[in-house]
């Protein structure tokens, strides 16, 4: 009760200041706030605005750009390429049909293919695999950024898609929001490029989820390994630390990871952690749980290798 405030006799003054706040203390939220509608500032127009700067993103802005329309391209993050570089999925599987006879993959993955390459940046990894490229993200994030800025592909990073206009059958504009506030990107086309279909979504398009998700891994690069094979030759990894999984809370399934060279990484090791199996990652608050338990265990692989191999601490580097 705002009644029952009692103010000390020092603090007088500045009873009034303090009235309303005791009073907002004993009046619970509503449910949910209504934002005022406003005026939206339009910060480009032109033929062509696609959300998502991963490879698929860039890839659609740049074959659009030369073919001469003008194209915006809006990423959320402060840095292109997506999955590949954002959660450091730094592979591309076979460029070949399933028979591995004929390359169905041409284009711009080979062209960025050919630029990695000239930097020690990708390796390719023999055809019996599944796998067929590997390649350095933080290198394929510099090469997307070449491309844009040879295209003069209008960038938005850090600039999040937050609603669409869609007042017919066709999206008139995608509303972001950046560290400038909320602006408007007006085209005659979009291409939603987001991996998860927000645009779409929010420009109230049907969409659905398949029943069966992809789960959920972290990867992580580590620095360490060339020592510890040298000061533990013939170390079987997960076979020496796995005694230490469930006091370190690892899942009790697939929880060997899974190590690879990184190229042009110089001993920097790609670790890829357990599946997180059953998390929606569409969904915001089990996202967040999900990076920061990926991010524990990849900790915990850590800690594990250091009880088990102490001559050669093992350390994440990003
Ligand atoms: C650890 C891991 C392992 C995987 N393994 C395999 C595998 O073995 N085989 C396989 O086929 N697939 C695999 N995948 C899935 C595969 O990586 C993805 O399906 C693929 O990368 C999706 O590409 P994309 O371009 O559609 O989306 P993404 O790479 O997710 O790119 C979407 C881009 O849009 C941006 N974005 C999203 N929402 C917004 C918004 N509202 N506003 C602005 N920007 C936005 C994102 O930041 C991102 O840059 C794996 C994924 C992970 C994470």
């Amino acid at each position: 009760m705002v009644s029952d405030f009692k103010t000390p006799i020092y603090l007088l003054g500045i009873r009034p200041l303090l009235q309303p706040l005791a009073r907002a203390m004993n009046t619970p939220a509503p449910e949910s706030f209504t934002e005022p509608a406003r005026a939206v500032p339009v910060a480009w127009r032109g033929d062509l605005c696609v959300v998502g700067g991963s490879c698929t993103g860039v890839f659609a802005a740049v074959r659009a750009a030369r073919l001469g329309l003008s194209v915006a391209l809006v990423e959320q993050n402060a840095i292109l390429g997506g999955s590949a570089v954002a959660a450091q999925v730094n592979e591309w599987h076979s460029i070949r049909d399933a028979r591995q006879d004929k390359q169905i993959i041409g284009g711009l993955t080979i062209d960025v293919i050919d630029r990695l390459r000239a930097r020690d940046a990708v390796r390719e990894i023999a055809p019996v695999h599944r796998s067929q490229f590997k390649f350095n993200s933080a290198e394929l994030a510099l090469e997307l950024d070449t491309l844009i800025r040879d295209h003069r592909i209008r960038l938005f990073l850090c600039a999040r898609l937050a609603s669409a206009v869609r007042p017919g059958p066709r999206v008139e504009a995608a509303i972001l929001e950046d560290k400038s506030g909320r602006r408007a990107l007006s085209a005659s086309v979009f291409i939603d490029a987001s991996g998860d279909g927000d645009l779409l979504r929010r420009a109230g398009f049907d969409a659905w989820q398949a029943p069966a998700l992809q789960p959920v891994n972290l990867q992580a690069l580590v620095g360490g390994f060339p020592s510890l094979w040298s000061a533990y030759p013939g170390a079987d990894f997960w076979g020496q630390i796995r005694h230490l999984a469930e006091a370190h809370g690892l899942p009790a399934a697939n929880a060997s990871p899974w190590l690879f060279d990184y190229p042009g990484g110089h001993g920097v090791t790609n670790v890829f952690g357990p599946r997180l199996d059953g998390t929606d990652a569409s969904d915001a608050d089990q996202l967040t749980a999900a990076l920061l338990e990926g991010r524990r265990l990849q900790r915990a692989y850590i800690d594990m290798a250091r009880e088990v191999f102490p001559r050669a601490p093992l350390n994440v580097v990003a």
